[in-house]
């Protein structure tokens, strides 16, 4: 078992996910050796006693464990594969997890190239937004051996909510289970979208087709919970970049072309979540999607304040 007391954690990206994910691994009680490209990032958990590292192989060289939560795959292999990177640190038999929205090429040619070295790799990609990272409560969809990932289940405890950690298969099963999570929430986001302007347009008042949305069999989690940030403050998520969801749905749409599934559906919804993007820019928040349908009426979807 990785005990808090025992075990040394290294985590490279320190970014709006990461920042509240290592906060509350320092919270549990592991010591920490950090590392991302904006050195100030790290100030505050320095502070509460964790080492920098000026480099991957460093951070690798260090721990028991190393953890990346980074952009895109692009970015997880150069951090894994540079010459400063992971496996130029990483002791053989280390632990590699992974914890960004990726895809399993980066893991697969590290084990395909280095499987004399015993590496132990695990994807664990979560769901939960910044909120959920800062509070100690993310979802995450674990895939990789039975016995790793048990053995971690106390480092995936202090940062997720145990009830929601879930060992989803075998390498490589995270990253799908992720991936397919996003795709359907942005549909439905899009599609919530759509039909709340329809609505609105058509005059009948916001509240009450929310609410009888809400009633009737068309029911889901976003109407009910998630779109409330933007009917009640104007808040589109900026803690979640659109220009990651853009990455998210391009990942999906690769992956579902790699199983020879037609996704029809999806990739309109990559393109509105791509249109989003070009017209308010990389950082708008994730759900800025509703925004384009909110130009396109000519008002915005706001509740009077809804409790509750
Ligand atoms: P972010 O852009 O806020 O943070 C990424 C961090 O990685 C930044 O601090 C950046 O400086 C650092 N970084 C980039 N390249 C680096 C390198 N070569 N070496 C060291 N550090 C480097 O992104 P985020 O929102 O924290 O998302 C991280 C991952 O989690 C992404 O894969 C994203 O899709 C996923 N995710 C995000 C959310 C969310 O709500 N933000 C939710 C679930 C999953």
């Amino acid at each position: 078992m990785t005990s808090a007391s025992t075990t040394r954690v290294g985590f490279i990206g320190l970014g709006n996910m990461g920042s509240g994910m290592t906060r509350n691994l320092q919270k549990a009680g592991f010591a920490l050796v950090v590392n991302d490209i904006r050195q100030e990032s790290a100030a505050e958990l320095i502070a509460g006693g964790a080492i920098w590292a000026s480099t991957p192989a460093e951070v690798a060289a260090q721990s028991d464990v190393v953890i990346t939560m980074l952009p895109t795959p692009r970015h997880v292999d150069t951090v894994v594969n540079s010459r400063t990177g992971i496996l130029a640190g990483i002791a053989d038999g280390g632990t590699w997890i992974d914890m960004s929205t990726s895809v399993p090429e980066v893991a697969q040619r590290v084990r395909a190239e280095h499987s004399a070295r015993d590496l132990h790799i695990v994807d664990a990609p979560v769901s939960g937004m910044s909120v959920g990272a800062a509070n100690g409560m993310l979802q995450i969809f674990v895939g990789g051996e039975t016995a790793d990932v048990e053995r971690l289940r106390p480092v995936f405890n202090a940062m997720g909510d145990p009830d929601r950690i879930f060992h989803v298969g075998a390498a490589g099963a995270g990253y799908a289970v992720k991936l397919m999570i996003n795709q359907l929430w942005f549909s439905h986001l899009v599609a919530t979208a759509e039909v709340l302007s329809i609505g609105v347009k058509a005059g009948v008042d916001l509240d009450v087709l929310r609410k009888s949305l809400i009633a009737s069999p068309a029911n889901s989690n976003f109407i009910q919970n998630d779109v409330l940030s933007i009917l009640n403050d104007g808040d589109y998520d900026e803690g979640f970049a659109i220009a990651l969801a853009c990455k998210d749905l391009g990942l999906s749409i690769d992956l579902a072309r790699s199983v020879g599934v037609p996704a029809e559906l999806s990739s309109l919804v990559e393109q509105i979540y791509r249109r989003a993007r070009a017209q308010y820019g990389d950082h708008a928040g994730e759900m800025t999607p509703v925004k384009l349908y909110e130009d396109l009426i000519g008002t915005d979807l706001r509740l009077e304040r809804v409790l509750a």
